[in-house]
């Protein structure tokens, strides 16, 4: 891991100042307030700018590196300055986690038709994985595809498709093989959501977020919307998986983030600088709370706790800071009083960034694999601990 600072090059000082000016222009207070009351973490205005400036384009092309991407610092700045900004991402994160897996396996004529229309803005694609009965092994998925001629039809429902309303496909897993090995009777699609027989209903979650259940019934689509090969596709998810479940190694150039979630990682780091500030300022009585030692203690072992969690790695990273908001929220919470449940846009609601936390931490340790499933994993191939054994112990022999 390289830790020195990156010198930018004038090029690169202009392009980080056209990224802060964009960012300025369209990712205004409106954009995030709407984005806090709907949910829905898109903003079509800021999409369709995006294209037209070309920066999706190069946004797909450098994180794949194909040419005329941008660079890895430009990649970088664009990132930084994005999640500073509070950019409303989910879908179009969605979008670029399956962009690869489009590129890799789909059939040529799609393949150019989903990648142009991505770039054009016109395309988004969210994740088909998660069903009513289960989400951690996506592997024992029960929507059914079943071929007919030319076509497949499929009949299931997907829990949790975040961003189903503002995308055009599904990246769907679907069982093939009810009968064959769990990981050998997968098949992906690119399903578009226009097709009769999809049928998108709304559910928010605790902190706002609107996600979406995916009914699909008797729902016909041509094979040319199969990726890759028939009760192959743990092969085409794999990697997208792996990505979304932060177990990707950073490159060592120092220009990747450490572990996924470093988003949410920042609005732990926001919540704590504000109330940090407002606990430094003197009270009428010339006192400031920051000076109780209650209070500073708390304090210090909050930010000490978030610092970690952001500066871990790989998966590391992703548990300590899922864990970090859960633990930390509550404490900044208590010491904010009651501005800290102030709706955003209330003069002073800087504070009630913590409360959001407070109600968005669970989240984060369950989207793309809970808590409980890392802590397994780390404990089983870091640790070498062995697989978790959940039957009953046995009783002991009586004679
Ligand atoms: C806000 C939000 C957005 C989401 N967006 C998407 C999306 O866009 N697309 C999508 O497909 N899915 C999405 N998901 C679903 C998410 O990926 C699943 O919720 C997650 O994988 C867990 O699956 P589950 O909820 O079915 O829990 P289950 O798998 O049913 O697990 C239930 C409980 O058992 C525990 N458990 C399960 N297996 C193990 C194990 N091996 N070891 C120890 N404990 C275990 C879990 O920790 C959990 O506490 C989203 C979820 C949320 C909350």
């Amino acid at each position: 891991m390289d830790f020195s600072k990156v010198e930018l090059t004038e090029d690169e000082k202009a392009f980080q100042a056209e990224v802060r000016e964009f960012l300025d222009t369209y990712v205004t207070d409106e954009v995030r307030k709407h984005d806090r009351d709907t949910g829905d973490n898109f903003d079509i205005g800021v999409h369709r700018a995006l294209a037209e400036k070309g920066w999706l384009e190069k946004e797909i092309k450098g994180a794949e590196g194909w040419e005329g991407g941008f660079s890895r610092v430009e990649s970088r700045i664009w990132h930084l300055e994005r999640r500073k900004a509070e950019f409303p991402w989910v879908t179009w994160g969605t979008t670029v986690l399956i962009a690869h897996s489009v590129a890799m396996f789909a059939k040529p004529e799609l393949r150019d038709e989903v990648l142009q229309g991505i770039y054009d803005g016109d395309i988004r694609m969210c994740l088909g994985y998660t069903e009513p009965e289960g989400g951690s092994d996506v592997a024992t998925c029960k929507t059914r595809a079943v071929r007919d001629g030319d076509d497949w039809v499929i009949n299931g429902s997907k829990m949790f498709t975040t961003g189903a309303h503002n995308c055009q496909y599904c990246f769907l897993i679907t069982n093939t093989d009810p009968d064959a090995r769990k990981h050998k009777s997968l098949t992906m699609f690119l399903v578009p959501l226009d097709t009769p027989g999809v049928e998108i209903q709304p559910l928010w979650t605790v902190d706002g977020d609107r996600t979406n259940i995916v009914y699909y019934s008797d729902v016909r689509i041509s094979d040319k919307y199969r990726l890759g090969e028939v009760n192959e596709g743990w092969t085409v998810v794999r990697e997208p998986l792996n990505k979304e479940h932060g177990v990707v190694d950073a490159v060592i150039d120092g220009l990747d983030d450490v572990s996924i979630l470093q988003h949410q990682g920042m609005y732990i780091a926001k919540a704590a600088d504000a109330v940090v500030a407002e606990a430094a300022k003197e009270g009428p009585d010339g006192t400031r709370r920051i000076d109780d030692p209650l209070v500073s203690v708390r304090l210090g072992q909050s930010l000490a706790k978030v610092e970690a969690a952001l500066a871990s790695p790989h998966m590391f990273g992703r548990v300590a800071l899922a864990q970090a908001m859960r633990d930390v929220s509550p404490v900044l919470m208590d010491i904010a009083g009651p501005t800290s449940v102030l709706p955003i846009d209330e003069p002073g609601a800087d504070l009630s960034r913590a409360e959001y936390v407070y109600r968005w931490s669970p989240l984060t340790g369950i989207y793309g694999g809970t808590l409980e499933v890392f802590r397994n994993m780390i404990a089983q191939y870091i640790l070498g601990l062995g697989k978790p054994v959940y039957a009953a112990p046995k009783a002991p022999a009586t004679s």
